[in-house]
């Protein structure tokens, strides 16, 4: 049984980044997610399609098929009044922000005279992402688990 649309792939994976440092690693707890629905970015996904229990490989996910790259119009500046509730806004701190698409993450990347700016880009964006695979199981979805878009079990969604 390989991996397509509607299986359920468990995974070991190492994610580094351009300098080789880890972003992050299943450690021995692999990832289920369910082919074809969008669980994982787009690059790695297409990698994994038509690979079986025990293949092992190495990709690397331009920025553009991984978190996107970056958008200068999620840089906004606002005054720090619009942050109700927070005595000390620092650099590097994250807020839920709404937009128009929902709620979004931002992190703060400047504090000056009032005003806050937030970047409102993954913090992935703009980085080609290298993985390390390797396949630890494949199996049929349940219908419950394509109903919901994601796998349920070990490694995946417990609910
Ligand atoms: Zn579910």
């Amino acid at each position: 049984m390989t991996l397509e649309d509607n299986k359920v792939g468990l995974i070991e994976y190492k994610l580094t980044d351009e300098t080789g440092e880890t972003i992050d690693a299943s450690n021995g707890n692999p990832l289920a997610y369910l082919h074809g629905h969008g669980n994982l970015i787009p690059g790695l996904e297409k990698e994994l399609a038509g690979k079986a229990v025990g293949d092992k490989f190495t990709t690397t996910v331009s920025a553009a098929e991984g978190y996107g790259e970056r958008v200068d119009a999620l840089i906004q500046t606002v005054p720090a009044s619009m942050f109700q509730g927070v005595d000390n806004i620092e650099i590097g701190m994250r807020f839920e922000a709404q937009s128009e698409q929902g709620m979004h993450s931002v992190e703060v990347t400047a504090v000056e005279d009032g005003n806050v700016t937030v970047d409102g880009n993954h913090p992935l964006a703009g980085v080609a992402l290298t993985f390390d695979i390797e396949i630890m199981g494949v199996r049929d979805a349940t219908d419950e688990e394509i109903e919901h878009k994601h796998a349920h079990g070990d490694g995946g969604h417990q609910h």
